[in-house]
């Protein structure tokens, strides 16, 4: 099925794969990205190690900017899409500009999760997914010695290790919400804590955070049930959630990410989701599931691309992998059990 004009909402793995797979497939067509952020793709899972120094922005890039107009695609950066007009077949930008697609492909990955009980002290934590975060926390590291991270997702362990690799003191409050989605037992939840404890971090053992006030630009005093302290900053990390609020009122079936079917396609034809915003039919679970990752997601981006020019390629990750978690193992994939 030739489709003139593809545009694909997000710049991240899942983006840039799908949007090289249509232009290698199918040059006839025209391809767009168009991403939120001002800066071109660049590997998420860098920075810890930008944080900690030990790399500078520039490894983080996957690719030259020159790389797409040479490959043909037209790349429009700090441009959000605000909503996406499916019986017209229009995409609005946050600046009111609007873009006709023949296809659409939709991967806006994931953004930070703060639980219920813990949006009161939103404005007190900060979090951690885009380079511009990783720059917030490298101009607060320069100024404080102390961080305590509260939830302890899976890219905590990283960036509290790059903390620690800093000489900071790093804080971590690992409590029922501990490295969700994942369910620990008690006892793996514990063998985890005791081998990053064994990294140089303290583990708090209090299991509910009472209050958290700033007290100064960089003082931040934490209260817990089992005590007070001070520390500079606050990090949450509570997993991600898709990142799909913009479409709410599209019409788009959505749940926890976009429903789509094994071929990523959603209920409107040649629309397609991938990536950490996408729920994937899953015919052995009979059930939807997403799915968190960026080899994941580069995966997911391809299949997309291919099965909007014509493909029949079906998403077939398993239900369950194993991951490790500081040398153990944790036999569930990071969203599938949401
Ligand atoms: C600190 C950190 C460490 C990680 N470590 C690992 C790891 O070790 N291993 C691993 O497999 N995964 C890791 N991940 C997760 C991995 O990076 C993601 O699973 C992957 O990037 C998802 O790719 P994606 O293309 O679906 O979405 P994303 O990479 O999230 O990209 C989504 C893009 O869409 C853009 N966007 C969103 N909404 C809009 C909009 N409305 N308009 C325009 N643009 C929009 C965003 O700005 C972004 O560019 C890590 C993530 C982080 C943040």
């Amino acid at each position: 099925m030739a489709k003139d004009h593809v545009v694909i909402i997000g710049n991240g793995p899942a983006a840039n794969e799908a949007a090289i797979a249509l232009r290698e497939r199918a040059p006839e067509l025209r391809v767009t990205i168009v991403g939120r952020e001002h800066v071109r793709q660049y590997k998420p899972h860098f920075l810890p190690a930008l944080i900690a120094g030990k790399i500078t922005e520039h490894d983080l890039f996957v690719r030259p900017i020159e790389s797409y107009s040479q490959a043909g695609i037209k790349l429009r950066l700090g441009q959000e899409v605000v909503d996406v007009d499916f019986d017209t077949r229009r995409v609005i930008l946050a600046h009111k500009e609007v873009l006709r697609f023949d296809g659409l492909i939709i991967a806006t990955g994931g953004k930070p999760r703060i639980p219920e009980p813990f949006l009161v002290f939103q404005d007190v934590m900060m979090t951690l997914k885009t380079l511009a975060d990783a720059r917030v926390w490298i101009e607060k590291l320069a100024r404080v010695d102390s961080v305590l991270i509260v939830g302890g997702d899976l890219t905590s362990v990283a960036f509290a290790k790059a903390l620690v690799s800093m000489g900071k003191t790093v804080k971590l409050m690992v409590d029922e919400h501990g490295f969700w989605p994942l369910h620990l037992g008690d006892e793996t939840r514990q063998e985890v804590a005791q081998r990053l404890a064994s990294s140089g971090m303290e583990l708090v053992a209090c299991r509910k955070l009472k209050g958290l006030a700033r007290v100064s630009a960089d003082e931040i005093r934490v209260e817990t049930d089992c005590g007070r302290y001070t520390v500079g900053a606050v990090g949450a990390f509570f997993g991600l959630v898709p990142d799909v609020k913009f479409l709410a009122r599209s019409g788009l079936y959505i749940e926890r990410g976009i429903i789509v079917d094994e071929s990523l396609m959603t209920h409107y034809d040649g629309v397609y989701a991938a990536g950490d915003c996408a729920q994937v039919y899953h015919p052995a679970l009979r059930d939807y599931w997403v799915s968190i990752g960026y080899r994941n997601a580069e995966n997911l981006g391809r299949i997309a691309a291919l099965n909007l020019i014509g493909g029949k390629v079906c998403a077939e990750t398993p239900p369950e992998s194993i991951f490790h978690v500081e040398g153990v193992k944790v036999p569930t994939s990071w969203w599938a059990e949401i």
